[in-house]
């Protein structure tokens, strides 16, 4: 007998139909002699409604202007109380005792972010007992309470974070996140057909693979399941018994390729400050306002500078963040001095990724290759311990992640 978390997506409970099938596979780890938290998100396409109306209401549909956030987390954390409470009634009419539970009630706290607040702790103290007593747990996810009493929601796709959290917060032996791909491949299928799944990806890695573009889980979720050790299954609802990817220590992985998976994010912009004095302080001069302005700035290149006196200095962010940054720049002019300022977001970023890197050289160097080979120009390059990125031609994603996991020798037989 064990305590578990388990997580279903929103396509896996879209209508009553479908939570009745989560109801089946909740009850089938109840009938193992596990004791079960489950964690909800919405309904498929609920979120993006609710997050529509509140745009609507804030000033007719016009999206630039932004809706008090904490009421916005008051209508969007809405979707996760539905399903929770419809899967307790599902349940519940199973014959498998089952209560909801909203995130003030478990409780979740969070940091006062309203929008993407942070969970800061799970002490579930009530609801633990209420699982040892034999009652499902149903929690709603992506919601959680901000110092103060209101209430959160941990940004888009948070309720991979609030599984994992609860998993954390009951001592679970394990966190099985039901969504629908069956486990997290090399790359992207719908790029490559002949991406594989993984059985294993070590934490590291998975944390680089979502934060990189990775669709399959929140980043912050990968965090919390390596901060705390949560081992975790990535698997289908719809084919709960086949596949699966299993997040886990690296040690436990035999076979270390140098490379394990290949990401890439179009959510890229570029912007180049031209003919910024070649100085002590320059840097300083564009990233602090850059910072303040709340931009995430991600790859910097400063090129070597021609004439002593000038340099260009080129650096990233993401799409929706430009509008801001340029802003930033514009108003610290004169404190940074640059001749011109140019940017696209015609531009995207390709990753590898793996913990093979550290052992194996000539990793990146193969990579710079095949891209050649590709005529693809390198626009940046940023490199980790166990990850090479590089910044090229948006309309080259494609062709540049097929040929690399190739390359690799990543493809399916
Ligand atoms: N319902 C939320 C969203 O659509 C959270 C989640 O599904 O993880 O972003
Ligand atoms: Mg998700």
């Amino acid at each position: 007998m064990a305590t578990i978390a388990m997580k279903f997506g929103g396509t896996s409970v879209a209508d009553i139909e479908r939570i009745r099938h989560v109801a089946t596979l909740v009850k089938r780890e109840v009938e193992r002699g596990n004791q079960v938290a489950v964690v909800v998100s919405a309904m498929a396409g609920e979120t993006n409604k609710l997050v529509a109306w509140t745009n609507e209401a804030a000033h007719g549909g016009n999206n630039l202007a932004i809706p008090d956030q904490r009421e916005y987390d008051v209508v969007v954390a809405a979707g996760e109380q539905i399903t929770a409470g419809l899967l307790a009634i599902t349940l519940n009419a199973m014959g498998v005792k089952a209560r909801s539970w909203l995130g003030w009630q478990v409780p979740i706290n969070t940091s006062a972010v309203h929008g993407s607040a942070r969970i800061e702790g799970v002490p579930a103290t009530d609801m633990k007992r209420a699982i040892e007593n034999g009652e499902v747990a149903v929690v709603a996810g992506f919601q959680g309470v901000a110092p103060g009493t209101r209430i959160s929601t941990l940004g888009r796709g948070g309720s991979d974070t609030s599984a994992v959290a609860v998993a954390a917060g009951i001592g679970a032996a394990r966190c099985d996140i039901y969504t629908d791909v069956d486990g997290v491949y090399t790359t992207d299928p719908r790029i490559v057909p002949k991406a594989r799944r993984l059985e294993k990806i070590a934490y590291e890695e998975m944390l680089e693979m979502a934060s990189l573009g990775a669709k399959v889980l929140q980043t912050r979720s990968v965090e919390i399941a390596m901060l705390h050790r949560v081992p975790t299954r990535v698997l289908s609802t719809f084919t709960p018994d086949v596949g699966g990817t299993l997040l886990c220590d690296e040690e436990d992985i035999v076979e270390k390729k140098p490379v394990t998976g290949i990401a890439y994010s179009r959510d890229e912009a570029k912007i180049t400050l031209h003919k910024v004095p070649d100085r002590p302080g320059v840097s300083a001069a564009i990233f602090g306002p850059l910072a303040d302005a709340g931009v995430n700035v991600d790859m910097i290149v400063q090129n070597v500078s021609e004439d002593g006196e000038t340099t260009d200095l080129t650096f990233t962010c993401t799409r929706g963040e430009l509008t801001r940054a340029l802003a930033a720049i514009e108003t610290h002019a004169k404190d940074i001095q640059y001749r011109a300022v140019t940017h696209t977001a015609d531009v995207a970023k390709v990753s590898i990724i793996g913990i093979g890197m550290r052992a194996h050289p000539g990793v990146a160097q193969l990579m710079f290759r095949t891209l050649a080979d590709k005529g693809i120009n390198i626009e940046v390059i940023s490199t980790s311990e166990i990850k090479v990125s590089v910044l090229i031609a948006e309309e080259y994603v494609e062709l540049a992640v097929r040929a690399l996991h190739s390359a690799y020798e990543l493809d399916a037989a």
